[in-house]
């Protein structure tokens, strides 16, 4: 039983439900909050009290933190927990959660912050062990010589980073030192308007890596522990599409290596509950890219090789408990793979929000669907186009995708258009069947988009 009686949960969607599911399954009530837009969602139906905390713009309801901390108190919720996107990883947020009284489901606000900034991110790690990419060690000045010696000694191509970026954006690649100093300065203004800061750093262009990332637990009494790694490296515009774990290839010796080092790292850095270590791979090597300091969209894969509900274990941690499994308890069995169900049509990606007139889920042993969709249910314009998650479950890679083949197979979900063509494509597409894929393979497959 955990100390936490009752839980806001602050997002809405899938993880919402994801969440709620939890918290059922612990005894532990729940408070749903929403948006005017969302007050049919289903977890909204089926949380114990739900609160509306603002219209449709995210900023005034799931960006909202002043309208979020109110409902937790007329609630008397005892803990908040962010999901993924929104607020999960705005340091500030989480110190006010505190302050205000209630319990963070996730690290420190200072583990927060410094993930945050890649810069100081890319430092702790160093310093912590965790094996980085070649580049600036720190954020680039405005001085052009030393910028070109930097990415000399690196090697091009380089590509120049924004500290304060996110969601794949903020980036830019230089091939040659002529475009180097334009470069610095474009990404520069572009992070100050996006993100509004405007530090920059350089690293090593990996020109064909993996997307390979490590999921670890910590509690707060000293414990952390890692689950494996999942590949991620079918993506597009940065964004991943599919994800599975184990990653093809990587032997229980490198995983165990890798695991460890990013175990020990949350030790050093005092870090809590979930998080993953997202890493590129290249030639056997791991480069370090940056933390997620919450719970993410692919966590399914993991448990479903691992036996660990990830969430469970966020919960149980916040409320001061220890880790429920050791490391040595840690099994990596079959093969898990998802595939990101979004409302949007799959050869454009244009956005298809609307009604779902008829919804028929899959089924059968091995397959998971994480979404909260219904029949009837109006997919709103103004969020994530993603509606949901298709895991599969089987002995090993092969037998996965044969499983989510015909999961994909079995879905019904018209009225508004998905992109379950196009996962149709990925799980029948004879390199992605073969596995180990680089990060630009998809879009590659897709017709040289970009
Ligand atoms: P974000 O926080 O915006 O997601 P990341 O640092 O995680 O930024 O990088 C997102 C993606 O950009 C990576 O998954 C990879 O596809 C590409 N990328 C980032 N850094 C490099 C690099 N040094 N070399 C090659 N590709 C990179």
């Amino acid at each position: 039983m955990s100390s936490i009686k009752k839980v806001l949960i602050a997002n809405r969607g899938e993880i919402a439900l994801r969440i709620l599911r939890a918290c059922k399954e612990l005894g532990i009530q729940t408070v749903a909050v929403y948006s005017t837009a969302d007050k049919d969602l289903k977890h909204v139906r089926l949380a114990d009290e739900a609160v509306c905390i603002g219209p449709h713009p995210s900023i005034k309801s799931y960006l909202n933190i002043p309208a979020i901390i109110s409902a937790a108190e007329v609630t008397h919720s005892d803990a908040i927990h962010p999901g993924y996107g929104f607020l999960s990883e705005n340091a500030d947020f989480a110190e006010q959660v505190e302050q205000s009284g209630f319990i963070f489901i996730g690290p420190h606000a200072e583990n927060i912050r410094v993930m945050g900034d890649k810069v100081a991110a890319i430092e702790a790690m160093q310093s912590s062990g965790v094996p980085c990419v070649p580049g600036s060690n720190g954020a680039l000045d405005d001085n052009e010589q030393r910028s070109i010696k930097i990415a000399r000694e690196i090697g091009l191509p380089i590509i120049i980073k924004a500290s304060g970026g996110g969601g794949g954006r903020g980036m830019r690649v230089v091939e040659s030192e002529d475009d180097l100093a334009d470069s610095i300065r474009l990404t520069q203004s572009e992070a100050l308007s996006f993100f509004g800061n405007g530090e920059v750093y350089m690293e090593k262009f990996l020109t064909t890596p993996r997307h390979i990332e490590i999921q670890i637990l910590a509690d707060q009494h000293g414990n952390a522990i890692h689950l494996g790694e999942r590949d991620c490296s079918m993506q597009r515009r940065h964004q991943k599409v599919v994800e599975e774990a184990p990653a093809p290839g990587i032997s229980p010796e490198l995983r165990n290596k890798i695991g460890n080092i990013c175990a020990e790292a949350c030790k050093k850095i005092n870090y809590r509950g979930a998080g993953t270590f997202e890493f590129l791979f290249d030639n056997d090597e791991f480069y370090f890219i940056e933390m997620n300091t919450r719970v993410q969209v692919e966590h399914p894969v993991t448990e479903m090789v691992t036996g660990v509900d990830i969430v469970r274990e966020q919960i149980l941690i916040a409320g001061g408990d220890k880790l429920s499994i050791t490391q040595d308890q840690v099994e990596i069995k079959g093969h898990a793979v998802e595939c990101r169900i979004n409302a949007e049509d799959s050869i454009t990606f244009m956005p298809s929000p609307g009604k779902i007139t008829q919804y028929h889920a899959a089924g059968g042993l091995g397959v998971r669907i994480d979404s909260h969709i219904y029949n009837g249910y109006n997919v709103p314009p103004y969020y994530d186009s993603m509606i949901g998650k298709v895991i599969t479950f089987g002995d090993n890679r092969n037998n996965a995708i044969v499983k989510m083949q015909n999961a994909l197979d079995e879905m019904v979900i018209d009225g508004i258009k998905t992109n379950i063509p196009l996962q149709r494509k990925i799980m029948t597409d004879e390199v992605f069947k073969k596995g180990g894929m680089n990060i630009h393979y998809l879009e590659k497959m897709l017709g040289g988009e970009e």
